[in-house]
C-alpha cells in the first residue's frame, strides 16, 4: 500500500477523530488522520480542558472567601489573571502534546493540512503553503466538529463582543460582562467571570436558564447565581448593542419592556453551528439534519464508506458523546461483532458551573411527557455529613424512577463535584439499575456519594436522613 492509500482515514483531531484514528489503528487499520489547526479540537484547546483550568481558578478565589469559616484569616489577596491564562494554556498544550505522542505510537500518519472530498474514497489535502495533495482510503470518517453560531444583529469583534475564544484569554478581567445565552458553555463562562469578581448579567430567550436541563435544577441554580450577585434574565433577548468609548450598550427586551444594560464586554453563547462547509460533502450527496450530517446508529452517512461522528454528526455536543461514537464507529468498520449503538439516554451531561450540574437520563417533565408515572426522589446536600464538613451544603440529589419498573429513569445532580458523581448512576443506568437494587448498594461513610443512595431511599419513601 503506497503512502497515500490507506485503510481508513479521519477528518479533524478532536475527541471524535484522534480517538477513532487511535482505536482504528489499534485494530490493525493503516490509518490516517487530517488536522487544519491544533490536534484536540476544540475540546483540548478552546473548549472542555481550558475552560476547566479557569474554573478551577474561580473555585480557588471562592474558596479563599470561604476560608474564615476553617480557621484562616487571608487579608487581601492579588489576583493575576493573566497567570490563570498561562495556566490554562499550558494545560491545554501539554494534551495536545499528548495526542500527537499517542499517534504516533499508534502508527497513525497525521497531515496537518484542510481537506475536503474529491470523490467518495478520495481527499485533497491543501497545506499552510497551499501545497496540494490526495489520500484515499475506503473508509472516510468525518470529525470536522462544531464552532460558535452568530447572531447577525450582535456580530462578534473579538473586542467589545466575545465568542468563547476571547473569553478564554482574557487580558484583564472585564468589570462587567453581558452573556447572551444560558446552556453549558454560557453559564459555565457566566459563572467563571461572577466568582472572579466581575458583574455578570446573564440573558436567555428560554423560560428557564440551562434550558436542557429539569427545571427545577435551572431554577435552584439560577437563585444560586443571583446570591453570588449574577442578574440573570430569563424569556429576555438583545435586540441590539451600541459601541461607544470602549462600553457595551445592550438593549434588552424583556417581559417587563426594553432594559438597557451597560457592560465592557459581551460574550455571545447562542450554542454551535457544525462545520460542514467547504468539504464536497455535498458533491457526493450526504444527507444533512437541521444542518448536522444525518447518521445511523452506527455514524453512517446515506453514502457507503463516509461516517461522520462528534458534534459534526448532531446532538448532544459533548466530548464524550464524540469519543464513544468514534470507537463503536471504527469497531464496526473493522468487523468487531460486540459493538452496542449509540443510546442517547446513556449520555451523561456535565456542567461545571458553581455549583456543578450532572445528570443522566428523564428529567422529571421528560418522564411525565412521555408517560411514565414515576416516583422521585430528592436530597439536600444540607443533610449530608461530608458536605458540612467540606463547607459544600449547597445541592441536591434528585432521581426518577419508573413505578411500575422500578427502572431508573434519570437522575440530577447540584453541587459540589457532582460532575465526578454522576458517573455512579450512568453505570445503575446501563446496567439497567432498580430503584430496589440500588438501595442495596452500599455507600461509603462520609462521602457526598451517600446523598445519592439517600435520594434513591427517597424515592422509595425510605430516607434515612430527612
Ligand atoms: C467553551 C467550550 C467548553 C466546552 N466544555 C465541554 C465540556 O466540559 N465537556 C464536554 O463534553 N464538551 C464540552 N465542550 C464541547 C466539546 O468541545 C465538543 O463536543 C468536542 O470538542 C467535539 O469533538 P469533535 O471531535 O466532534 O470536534 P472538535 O473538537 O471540534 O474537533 C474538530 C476538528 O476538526 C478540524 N477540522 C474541521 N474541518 C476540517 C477540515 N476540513 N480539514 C481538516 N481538519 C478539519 C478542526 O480544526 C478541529 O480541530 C465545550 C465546548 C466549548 C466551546
Amino acid at each position: 500500500m503506497s503512502d497515500t492509500q490507506f485503510d481508513l482515514i479521519v477528518i479533524g483531531a478532536g475527541p471524535g477523530g484522534y480517538v477513532a484514528a487511535i482505536r482504528a489503528a489499534q485494530l490493525g487499520l493503516k490509518t490516517a488522520i487530517v488536522e487544519e489547526q491544533h490536534l484536540g479540537g476544540i475540546c483540548l484547546n478552546w473548549g472542555c480542558i481550558p475552560t476547566k483550568a479557569l474554573l478551577s481558578g474561580a473555585a480557588l478565589a471562592q474558596q479563599f472567601k470561604h476560608s474564615q469559616q476553617f480557621g484562616f484569616s487571608l487579608g487581601a489577596i492579588d489576583f493575576d489573571i493573566q497567570q490563570l491564562v498561562r495556566h490554562s494554556r499550558q494545560v491545554s498544550e501539554q494534551l495536545v502534546q499528548g495526542i500527537g505522542q499517542l499517534l504516533k505510537k499508534n502508527q497513525v500518519t497525521v497531515f496537518n493540512a484542510n481537506a475536503q472530498f474529491i470523490a467518495k474514497e478520495r481527499l485533497e489535502l491543501t497545506d499552510a503553503k497551499w501545497q496540494k495533495q490526495q489520500i484515499s482510503a475506503p473508509h472516510i470518517i468525518v470529525a470536522t466538529g462544531a464552532r460558535a453560531a452568530n447572531l447577525a444583529h450582535v456580530p462578534v469583534d473579538g473586542q467589545h463582543v466575545w465568542s468563547y475564544k476571547e473569553a478564554l484569554v482574557p487580558e484583564q478581567l472585564p468589570k462587567s460582562l453581558l452573556v447572551i445565552g444560558s446552556g453549558a458553555i454560557g453559564s459555565e463562562f457566566a459563572s467563571l467571570y461572577q466568582d472572579l469578581g466581575c458583574q455578570v448579567t446573564l440573558v436567555d430567550i428560554a423560560k428557564q436558564i440551562l434550558p436542557s436541563e429539569d427545571i427545577e435544577v435551572a431554577k435552584y441554580v439560577q437563585k444560586q447565581f443571583e446570591q453570588h450577585g449574577m442578574t440573570v434574565l430569563t424569556e429576555a433577548a438583545v435586540q441590539n448593542i451600541e459601541i461607544d468609548k470602549g462600553q457595551v450598550h445592550c438593549h434588552v427586551e424583556t417581559a417587563t419592556g426594553v432594559q438597557t444594560i451597560t457592560v465592557e464586554k459581551v460574550l455571545s453563547a447562542i450554542g454551535v453551528q457544525p462545520n460542514t462547509q467547504n468539504l464536497g460533502l455535498e458533491t457526493l450527496g450526504i444527507e444533512f439534519e437541521h444542518g448536522f450530517i444525518k447518521v445511523d446508529p452506527w455514524c453512517k452517512t446515506n453514502v457507503v464508506g463516509v461516517y461522520a461522528i462528534g458534534d459534526v454528526a448532531g446532538a448532544p455536543c459533548l466530548a464524550h458523546k464524540a469519543s464513544h461514537e468514534a470507537i463503536l464507529c471504527v469497531e464496526k468498520i473493522a468487523g468487531l461483532t460486540h459493538v452496542h449503538a449509540l443510546d442517547r439516554s446513556q449520555i451523561p451531561g456535565c456542567i461545571f458551573t458553581h455549583p456543578q450540574v450532572a445528570s443522566i437520563g428523564l428529567s422529571e417533565q421528560k418522564a411525565k411527557a412521555a408517560g411514565f408515572t414515576i416516583n422521585v426522589g430528592k436530597f439536600p446536600l444540607q443533610a449530608n455529613g461530608k458536605a458540612l464538613a467540606l463547607g459544600e451544603t449547597t445541592g441536591f440529589v434528585k432521581t426518577i424512577f419508573n413505578q411500575e419498573t422500578g427502572e431508573l429513569l434519570g437522575a440530577h445532580m447540584v453541587g459540589h463535584e457532582v460532575t465526578e458523581h454522576i458517573q455512579g448512576f450512568a453505570i445503575a443506568k446501563y446496567l439497567e439499575a432498580t430503584d430496589e437494587s440500588l438501595a442495596q448498594v452500599i455507600f461509603p461513610h462520609p462521602t457526598l456519594s451517600e446523598a445519592m443512595h439517600e435520594s434513591v431511599l427517597s424515592a422509595m419513601q425510605r430516607a434515612i436522613h430527612i
